[in-house]
């Protein structure tokens, strides 16, 4: 029955007992996007692991049960990728979504000065509520506000992770090779962006205990990287749960 109904995220501080206040846009999205009317029921998540089957009331939505969702990923991932030139950045926080991101880290590198608005962080954010919703998870990812890549190395990753770095060249193991032997409750991922991580950029991640990895021989682009990394991911710990 959930699968057919649409969702919705909303903020923990619109909650009140088993009712939520929509917000004006949230109102707009059912009634006038969804098409939905009165007592009409939808899925209305927290974004932070619980879900509900609701009921359109109005200005307010009920929350009639709790629906017992189970599609996050047992081991946590963050994210980390060198801000690409133009949306290519969008692209990879909407598919790293759906493919499983707990965390999505942003980062200046020696070859990446984009600096974006703090316009474009409530933006993607933004992206990420919409994907989560459509891709059924449980949670909403968080998006960290950008910092340079060692920052994100010493401050912004779990201490009990497996980590590894993407690198295009160079004759490293295979990331899958890798992923069977992890045994950590995180996985951090780190792409480049266009121009690639630098050689100094390389040797700081492996001194904070990064393995370089390899993705194949061809050169992938900056936003199929990701992607390919977190589809191999999946791909082994999907199997690994079965
Ligand atoms: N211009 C660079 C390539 C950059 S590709 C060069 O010519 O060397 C952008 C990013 O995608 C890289 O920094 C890396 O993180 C990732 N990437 C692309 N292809 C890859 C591959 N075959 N293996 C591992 N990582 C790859």
């Amino acid at each position: 029955m959930s699968k057919h109904l649409s969702r919705l995220v909303f903020s923990p501080t619109q909650q009140q007992e088993d009712c939520i206040h929509l917000s004006i846009e949230q109102q707009h999205y059912l009634k006038r996007v969804l098409r939905l009317g009165e007592s009409d029921r939808f899925i209305a998540m927290n974004g932070q692991g619980k879900s509900w089957l609701a009921e359109l009331k109005e200005v307010k939505a009920q929350l009639l049960e709790l629906i017992d969702l189970k599609t996050e990923l047992s081991v946590n991932i963050s994210l980390i990728t060198a801000l690409p030139k133009g949306n290519g950045y969008e692209q990879i926080i909407r598919c790293g979504t759906e493919l499983g991101v707990n965390c999505f880290i942003p980062v200046f590198s020696d070859r990446s000065i984009l600096k974006p608005s703090n316009n474009k962080v409530e933006r993607w954010r933004k992206i990420v509520t919409e994907a989560a919703e459509q891709s059924e998870r449980q949670i909403v990812p968080q998006i960290i506000t950008p910092a340079t890549f060692n920052t994100a190395m010493t401050n912004l990753i779990p201490a009990d992770s497996d980590r590894f770095i993407c690198v295009a060249r160079g004759a490293t193991v295979p990331l899958i090779t890798c992923l069977q032997q992890i045994t950590q409750p995180n996985i951090v991922l780190a792409t480049g962006t266009e121009g690639g991580w630098t050689e100094v950029e390389i040797a700081n991640a492996i001194s904070h205990n990064f393995q370089p990895v390899s993705l194949g021989k061809r050169i992938l682009r900056a936003i199929t990287a990701p992607i390919t990394a977190l589809s191999l991911v999946t791909a082994i710990l999907e199997k690994r749960e079965m």
